[in-house]
């Protein structure tokens, strides 16, 4: 966590522990902590606070938009299955094919939307191979082909590299994570624009103005502000540092072995993704001598099992499924240096030299 966070968060979880939903002095004292929270990160968002829904993490914002969605529901292929498990378990989910970048196929999306269409979720950047989704693009073939339908983004991983108040104006709903930019973990957001109606997932006590019902984590809510805070403001200047790094771990691998594919070109992808495919190894060993390198690094995404499965990303972008088996994921951010590049560069070198060398 980014330490502002983990500042911010402690009074919270020490001498000022009280509900927010409560009348006393101490209570109101969370509340006030709270709305604070909400009016900065509402600020940064680019919505009105009253437009801030707090929830427990990214995937619960997902599922509220899409669960309960009385009518069709569509997103790509490609989406996080926050988004893709619940549009596949509607009765009337669609999902849509995406190019070889992972962007979702425009015309493909316009066929699927129909105007009793409810929701249509496509998310702004994509959490495996780092592609950023023209958002602007897919909200014109929305707005004409089902004006009826709410427009949601999955903008879990959009908070470090898109300033936000400039994706807000697109859509009617976005979705974040806390631990996506350094705050907490167990700590989301859902916007939702005024106006328009979206049926709790959560219900009981009537928290957030009925939309999600729950007692506030408000530690997690004011570090989950921090971080934002501090990702907002640090955000330009990171984008170029993290590019020029990430630029030195790719071509640094490339210069050195052969077979080597970047799946998705630098100038459609955010600056902390490095994706490569590797022609001739399988990624589970190579991922297992990086570990011991104390590289530590992914192939898809993370599960809960911690199992390999294919990727269905790759799959929906069409990279044949032997390259795909060679896929490495290697993501920068706030805490990444230069030294921790040249490493990365060294142990994955010799990783896949020595796989390559073994290979039956
Ligand atoms: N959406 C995307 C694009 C993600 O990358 C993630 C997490 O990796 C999620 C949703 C789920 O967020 P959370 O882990 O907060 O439930």
């Amino acid at each position: 966590m980014r330490p502002v966070a983990v500042d911010a968060m402690l009074p919270y979880l020490t001498e000022r522990y009280a509900n927010p939903s409560g009348s006393h002095r101490f209570a109101r004292e969370a509340r006030r902590a709270v709305d604070e929270a909400r009016d900065q990160i509402a600020e940064i968002l680019g919505v009105a606070p009253g437009e801030v829904v707090f929830t427990s993490c990214g995937t619960e914002s997902d599922n509220t938009v899409l669960v309960n969605a009385p009518g069709r529901v569509v997103c790509p292929a490609a989406e996080h299955h926050a988004v893709l498990h619940p549009v596949e378990a509607h009765p009337d989910g669609v999902v849509v094919g995406t190019d070889a970048t992972g962007q979702v196929d425009l015309d493909r999306l316009s066929d699927a939307c129909t105007p009793d269409t409810a929701v249509v979720s496509v998310m702004a950047v994509n959490n495996e191979v780092g592609t950023i989704t023209d958002l602007a693009a897919v909200a014109a073939v929305v707005r004409e082909r089902a004006p009826g339908a709410l427009l949601h983004t999955d903008a879990v991983q959009a908070a470090c590299w898109l300033d936000l108040r400039e994706v807000a104006p697109l859509v009617d709903a976005m979705s974040f994570s806390g631990h996506k930019f350094g705050g907490p973990k167990g700590c989301g957001v859902l916007t939702v624009r005024e106006g328009v109606a979206v049926p709790p997932l959560i219900s009981g006590g009537g928290q957030e103005r009925e939309r999600r019902s729950g007692t506030h984590n408000v530690a997690g809510i004011v570090a989950f502000a921090a971080a934002l805070a501090e990702t907002d403001a640090t955000r330009a200047a990171e984008r170029e540092r993290l590019t020029g790094l990430r630029d030195r771990l790719v071509d640094g691998i490339s210069a050195q072995l052969d077979g080597v594919h970047e799946t998705v070109p630098r100038d459609r992808k955010v600056a902390g993704s490095a994706h490569l495919c590797f022609e001739g190894i399988e990624n589970e060993a190579l991922l297992f001598l990086l570990d011991q390198a104390d590289v530590c690094a992914s192939a898809a995404s993370a599960c809960a099992s911690g199992a390999m499965e294919p990727s269905h990303v790759l799959a929906a972008m069409g990279v044949d499924r032997s390259l795909a088996g060679g896929a490495l994921r290697l993501s920068l951010g706030s805490t990444t240096t230069s030294a921790d590049v040249d490493r990365a560069v060294d142990v994955v070198v010799d990783g896949v030299a020595h796989l390559r060398r073994t290979a039956p």
